[in-house]
């Protein structure tokens, strides 16, 4: 059984002018200690898929329309709200871009780690602090530490205690949503290093959710690319980087600058991604695709997979260039 499996996960933001259909029928698989990176562009619906699969979608607006996600073999779109509230932290636990949006900035860092001990384990305040101290020194910060405040610390450590409270009841799954992004290059690495050897070490399995591609190719072992709410390339990192199928995921790879080559070599997507409240009738990345064809304009491609466990949503891949509608 994997650990995580999400089934036509469908999620749209419901408003009263319009309905916003930020993710559109999504379904992967992870397995323990596995990594997976889910790529695309600001707006393709990666943050809302990660609220879904924590059963944290705003709502209203945002309604979860259809799916499940499967956690161990138990669904979490059906969880009571005590079951849930056990789910989090204690199974999944999630780190968020900005470090200040998950600490509060009026309680000490290492109050913080051993309240959140304390609500999923029941021990005493004292051995819930000595937790949260080794904690602590687990990310790489001294547990001299544990009386200051958020403030006191840089971006950097703010970002390792937020993985320190993330991982403080040892979760099965974590949930990365761009967590380097606001961190400078140095402070990057030494966080993408920590959270590698701290996977290592829990046998966790990760989703990495980024813009980054130089994040994927070092921390995934899979990757699935998203545009428009949908999952249009997925596969091993070596078969989606090395032989791209999809048009979107060819431009992606083609516009990374590289050591070897010449920039003005490097082209840019033109374009933008349709909005999510009013996605075109066909593949949404018609408008944008040099290779499209008269059928893609009002025909849903289907998943195609291209070699084992390779799949593309693209009609370039379809034996009769049809597809589901
Ligand atoms: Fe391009 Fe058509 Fe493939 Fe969409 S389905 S990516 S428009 S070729």
């Amino acid at each position: 059984m994997s650990l995580l499996e999400v089934n036509n996960l469908t999620i749209y933001y419901e408003k009263e002018q319009s309905v916003v259909k930020a993710v559109n029928g999504i379904s992967f698989k992870l397995a323990e200690g596995e990594t997976m990176g889910l790529v695309g562009e600001t707006g393709a619906g990666k943050t809302t898929t990660a609220l879904g699969m924590m059963n944290l979608v705003p709502n209203p607006p945002g309604k979860i329309k259809s799916g499940e996600v499967l956690v161990d073999g138990k669904n979490v779109l059906t969880m009571s709200k005590k079951e849930l509230s056990r789910f989090h932290g204690n199974q999944a636990a999630m780190i968020f871009q900005d470090p200040m949006t998950s600490l509060n900035p009026i309680m000490t860092v290492g109050n913080q780690i051993a309240e959140t001990i304390r609500h999923h384990e029941k021990l005493s305040r004292a051995d819930a602090y000595k937790s949260a101290e080794k904690m602590l020194e687990t990310v790489g910060i001294d547990s001299d530490r544990m009386s200051d405040y958020p403030h006191q610390f840089s971006g950097g450590m703010k970002q390792r205690v937020v993985i320190a409270i993330a991982l403080a009841c040892n979760p099965r799954l974590l949930l990365a949503d761009e967590p380097t992004t606001a961190l400078d290059v140095t402070i990057q690495a030494q966080i993408l290093d920590l959270m590698n050897d701290l996977k290592k070490k829990y046998s966790m399995g990760m989703l990495m959710i980024t813009h980054d591609l130089g994040v994927v190719a070092e921390m995934c072992q899979r990757v699935s690319i998203m545009y428009a709410g949908r999952l249009v390339e997925s596969g091993d990192l070596e078969d989606v980087f090395d032989r791209p199928s999809h048009p979107y995921t060819r431009g992606l790879l083609s516009s990374l600058p590289s050591l070897n080559e010449d920039m003005e070599r490097l082209r840019p997507i033109p374009g933008m991604m349709p909005d999510p409240a009013n996605l075109p009738a066909g593949c949404p990345f018609c408008p944008r695709c040099e290779q499209r064809m008269e059928i893609c304009q009002d025909t849903m491609p289907g998943n195609m997979e291209v070699s084992n466990g390779h799949f593309t949503m693209c009609h370039l891949y379809s034996s009769n260039k049809g597809g589901t509608t």
